[in-house]
Formats: structure tokens, sequence, C-alpha cells
């Protein structure tokens, strides 16, 4: 009997199954599951719609037969079957095929891109496969026709005997080279894991004989196999059921099970959509952060599931970088199995979903902050930078959407939202005042706070690298700006205050002038302090960089070009040390140890480093043993 030749698509494709080097290859079982399952949705709408009767739901079923020593591999199903026509039409054309449409307009890439995740339906089974057998009997036909081919040198179909309807594909799995252990798909454990892997929330059972070992009957420790039929998926998927009838532990062990975490997570979020975008969505919290949240190595990602199968591990797309910490699953009826990895980033339906799953996680979020306070400040806790990080990154296009969602502590002890700070706001309070510093501790000692503090307004206390930016980004806060208490112009000052500062100044001008000489190099300006009250000196800075940014800017990796804030010396004109300067107003030598060492000071108080410690330790010593 003549073969037939495939078409030439088809060919193309047949050739890349039988030659990929794709790594996974198992995905042959998750097709041909599908096809099999689609096969028994079509016959049994079809009975409900033509009202066949003697056919019920639970008459169909997957069967599954691994023969280790014939190699052979059988997947069987009850369903619609096809018919001779059928079996070439579907089997010898696949120029329908979503995937190879794309291969041809991508010709460059590589042959990995389009098997991908995606797979390319019943051709994968030449994956693993040298020959394939498919018997099948349409439902309500006489005969039955089977369809075989090695490959790439075509196929036929011929007449044969098959008792019920439906298909079975009979797999001659490759032997073994070097490189590829191909007998993995005729263990019946292994296959067990593929299943459970891409197809445990297929409808219809999938069943299969497994080996076990038993305890022989009247021994003690004589051991016997035996063969027991075993349903291997699980058939309904957690996301698919009714929210009221899942146990809060059902969620925790679905959980741990599938994304590897050995605590509850922290919260549970179970959601459904219809209309443009209709999907499931199980997505969790978790209670800590991974290892390697805050590195490069981390991958964002939900599971992504067409109808219950599944079709990518970690669809990045799903999150944004901001809710990378998310985990969880979608299943969405409205994307097709056969669709490659690079068309999936421009699907419509995606991006849609994607809008809805971040609006979804934010208003958790949110009544989270709102109603569980506690379980929120951990979450922050764990994940709380990347949000910080998400307001400023990309000029700030997402800060509005965040900007309710970050925590701050603050002078109050307290971590509190910017909602919270402003609502509690002094009448007569021009600036939502904050202060950078490696720790809360060293922030409320620096004198610039304790100004600020005195007056009974409160103080946010920013200790990440990242936090600074995200308020100047931000920009303002219900309409009022943010200011550093070091920044020249924080203070709040009566007219008399300034009036007396302006006195003092005076008096002072010529010996300020010198010392603003002796540290031309570093300050902008000396100046006499209204802030200070009983700490000697500090550092303000003008302009729109603080000390802490100079800091965090000039640690970057590539930052070469050292910025520099404009820094100012206060001095607390009714210190004592005041009096011992102006006592030595006239002495240069004198005048320049004190200047320095108390700039030298200043720098200590704001948690910088010295440039010469010996020389200031040095000085110090010096100007003790007068
Ligand atoms: P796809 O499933 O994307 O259409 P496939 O190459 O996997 O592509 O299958 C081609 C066609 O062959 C299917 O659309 C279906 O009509 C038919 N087919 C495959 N497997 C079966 C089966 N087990 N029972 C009935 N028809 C099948």
């Amino acid at each position: 009997m003549a073969k037939k030749q495939f078409k030439a698509e088809s060919k193309r494709l047949l050739d890349l199954m039988i030659n990929s080097i794709y790594t996974h290859k198992e995905i042959f079982l998750r097709e041909l599951i599908s096809n099999a399952s689609d096969a028994m949705d079509k016959l049994y709408y079809k009975s409900l719609n033509e009202g066949v009767t003697g056919l019920s739901r639970d008459d169909f079923e997957i069967r599954l037969e691994a023969d280790k020593d014939a190699r052979v591999l059988r997947i069987r199903d009850n369903g619609i079957g096809m018919t001779q026509e059928e079996l070439d039409q579907n089997l010898g054309v696949i120029a329908k095929s979503g995937s190879l449409k794309f291969k041809s307009e991508n010709e460059k890439n590589e042959d990995i891109d389009i098997i991908g995740q995606f797979g390319v339906g019943f051709y994968s089974a030449f994956m693993v496969a040298d020959h394939v057998r498919v018997e099948s009997k349409a439902f309500g036909a006489e005969q039955a026709y089977v369809w075989e081919s090695d490959g790439a040198d075509g196929y036929t179909v011929r007449e044969c005997m098959k008792a019920g309807h439906g298909t079975e594909i009979t797999l001659h799995i490759k032997n073994d080279t070097e490189d590829e252990n191909y007998s993995e798909f005729l263990d019946t454990y292994r296959l067990r894991g593929l299943i459970k892997r891409y197809s445990d929330y297929i409808r219809y059972p999938i069943r299969m004989e497994m080996e076990k070992t038993r305890v022989k009957e009247g021994t003690e420790n004589e051991y016997e196999h035996y063969f027991e039929l075993e349903t291997l998926n699980s058939m309904v998927p957690l996301w698919k059921k009714n929210r009221s009838e899942i146990e809060k532990e059902e969620y925790n062990s679905f959980y741990k099970e599938k994304f590897f975490d050995w605590q509850d997570p922290l919260k549970v979020i179970h959601t459904s959509a219809e209309g443009t975008a209709t999907y499931n969505a199980l997505l969790f919290i978790p209670s800590t952060a991974p290892m390697d949240y805050y590195s490069r190595d981390f991958e964002k990602g939900l599971q992504l599931y067409a109808s219950g199968v599944l079709i990518m591990d970690k669809c990045s797309d799903l999150l944004p970088d901001y809710f990378g910490f998310v985990k969880g699953l979608v299943d969405s009826q409205d994307l097709s199995l056969n669709i490659s990895r690079e068309m999936l980033q421009h699907d419509r339906q995606l991006k849609l979903i994607a809008g809805r799953i971040e609006k979804k996680i934010s208003s958790e979020l949110k009544s989270m902050l709102e109603h569980d306070r506690e379980a929120y400040e951990k979450l922050f806790k764990n994940f709380g930078l990347r949000l910080k990080f998400g307001m400023y990154d990309n000029y700030g296009v997402n800060k509005d959407k965040l900007k309710d969602l970050v925590l701050f502590m603050t002078s109050s002890g307290k971590m509190r939202t910017l909602k919270e700070y402003v609502a509690d706001m002094k009448e007569d309070q021009p600036h939502i005042y904050y202060a950078s510093g490696e720790t809360a501790e060293r922030i409320a000692h620096l004198p610039q706070t304790e100004a600020v503090l005195d007056r009974g307004y409160e103080v946010l206390y920013l200790t990440d690298d990242v936090d600074e930016f995200a308020l100047m980004v931000l920009g303002n806060y219900e309409e009022k700006t943010f200011k550093n208490v070091s920044a020249e112009d924080a203070r709040v000052q009566s007219e008399e205050e300034k009036a007396a500062v302006e006195a003092r100044t005076e008096e002072n001008r010529v010996m300020l002038e010198k010392m603003q000489e002796i540290l031309k190099e570093k300050v902008k300006a000396v100046r006499l302090s209204t802030a200070l009250k009983k700490h000697p000196v500090c550092i303000t800075t003008d302009g729109a960089l603080s000390m802490e940014m100079e800091k965090v800017l000039n640690s970057m990796p590539g930052a070469e070009d050292k910025v520099k804030a404009e820094q100012i010396l206060e001095i607390n004109a009714d210190h004592a040390v005041f009096s011992t300067l102006r006592r030595f107003a006239d002495d240069a030598d004198k005048l320049k140890k004190y200047t320095e060492v108390l700039y030298s000071q200043a720098l200590l108080i704001e948690g910088r480093s010295i440039e010469d410690p010996v020389a200031y330790a040095n000085t110090v010593a010096e100007l003790l043993s007068l």
C-alpha cells in the first residue's frame, strides 16, 4: 500500500519534532492527553445537544498503559473518534497550527522557541516515538481505521478492528541514546508524575495500572507485586471549586505542595472574572521572602493554565515587578493551548487578565492594611522595599498606585502610611518632614530632627536607600510637600528668631567668613543656627540633593562622577564652644583647628565618615591638652 506524504508544512514541523533538541520532550504526554480530553468533550456535548442516550459523563475515561519490554506506551480514550477522512485530514495536515505560522514568520528563530512550552499537538509524539499508530473509530460508525507512521516518510491509513468508539494511540518509544533517556516514558511512576504536573485538572479520569508492593498474606516479611488501577489526576482544580466549600487547610496545603514552601501563606486570594476576560485565579502571599527575592536571580510569575492545562510555569507578564512576591496561578478558557511564548506576550487577553490581577492584588493589600494591620506590617517587612522601588521605578509611572501601600517608620515609633501622617499633621505644619539615616535611633538623635520634633511635628524616619528617591518622585502627598529636616529651608522661624540670628551673625561676621574660608572646599556656607538647642553643630543642605542621597548615589556601581550635596555648617551660637571660638577668632591656627574639628563632628553626627580620622583624633587630642 502506497504511503501518503505529509503536507509540506506538516512535514517541516514533523522534522522539527523528530530532530528536536528541545529538553521538555515530556510535554508530548500533555498534548495527547489534551486531545483525548477534547475528543471526549466533543462527544459529551454532542450527546447533550443531540439527545444521544446512554452516555453520561462518568462513562468517559483516558487509559494509559506502559509496556517496558515492548517499549510501548498507549493512550486510549473513548471520545468521539475519527473517521477515515478525519484521520487523513487531522493527522496529515496541521497547516492551521498557530505555532507553525509563527515559525514561518520568524524563520531565523531557534526551533526551541516554537516548541517552547506550548507544544504543537499530536506531532510532539515524534519527539519520543519512532513509530506512532492511531486506531480510531468515530462515534456511530461501523468501521474503525488505523493511521500509522514512522515519521518523515509519510503515513498510511487502513481499515482495522476496534471494539468501541474512541481513539487509541500506540507509541513505540525510541531507544535510549547517550544523551537521551526515553525509557523514562515507560516508567509508570514517571508517567504519573507527568500527569500530576501537566494534566492534573483534566475533567475526565486518567487511569493506569500501577505496580505496587505489599506484604504477602500469611507472611511477615515476604513481599509480592500486584497491580492496582489508579486515577492519576485530581480532576477538579481547587481554583474552580466554590470558595465557601474550601477549607483554609486545603488552600494552605495546596500552596505548600505546589509552590514548595514549608510555611503557610500569609494571605490567600481566590478570585474569578467573567466577561471581557474570563479566568479563575488563586494567588498567595508568602509569609517570608524567598532567599533570592532581592537578587537578580529571582523570577517572578504566575502559573498559567488554559482550561485546566498548564501551559506556562512562570508567566512573568501576569505580575508587575512590585507585586513579584505573589505566587499562584491563573486559569483562563480564553487562551489557546497551542500558543507560543512570543505570541503570548502580545496577547490582548493576557494583558487584560494581568491588569485585572494587579487591581485585585492592590485592593486586597489595601483591605489587609485596613483590617489586618499586623499581617500587613509583616508583609511590608518582607516585600515593602520592592513596593518603594516600584514608586520610583520607570520615572514614577506607578507611584500613585503604590503611594497608599507604603509604610514608613516615624518618630511616633510606629509604621505609618502617608495618609495617616497627613491626617495627624498639626494645623500650622507646612510640610511632611522626613530624615534619613542608617537606623531610626540614629535619625532620632540628629540635631535637625530634634529641632522639628520640638515643634511637635512627626518625622518620617527613612532608613532604606530608596526611600528618599521614592518621596522625591512622589513630589507631594495630598498637596503636602516633603521636606528633609536637614534642608536649609526646613526651619520654621518666627520673625523675632530671624532678627536675633541676623543680629548675632552681624556681630560675628568676620569670624564666620574666616571659618568659611577654612572650609571652602567642603561647605557652601558657615552660619549661625536657630534650630540647634543642645548640640554645637550640624550640617544642613541646600538644593535638591541631601547628604543621604549623595551617599547612595555615589555608592552605586558606575557612579564615577561623584555628586555632591551643597553643605552648610550650622553653629549653635548659644553653645559654650562658640565662646571658645570667639576667643580664638584672631588666632588663625587655633581657629582653623577648631573649625575643622567641628566640621568633622557634624559629619560624624550625620553618620558619615571623615576623610582623615587620624588627623582628626590628633587635633582633638591637641585641643584637649591645652
Ligand atoms: P490540535 O489539537 O491543536 O487541533 P493536534 O495536531 O493535536 O492539533 O490534533 C489535530 C486534530 O486531530 C485535532 O484537532 C482533532 O480533531 C484530531 N485528534 C487528535 N487527537 C484526537 C483524539 N484522541 N480523538 C479524536 N480526535 C483527535
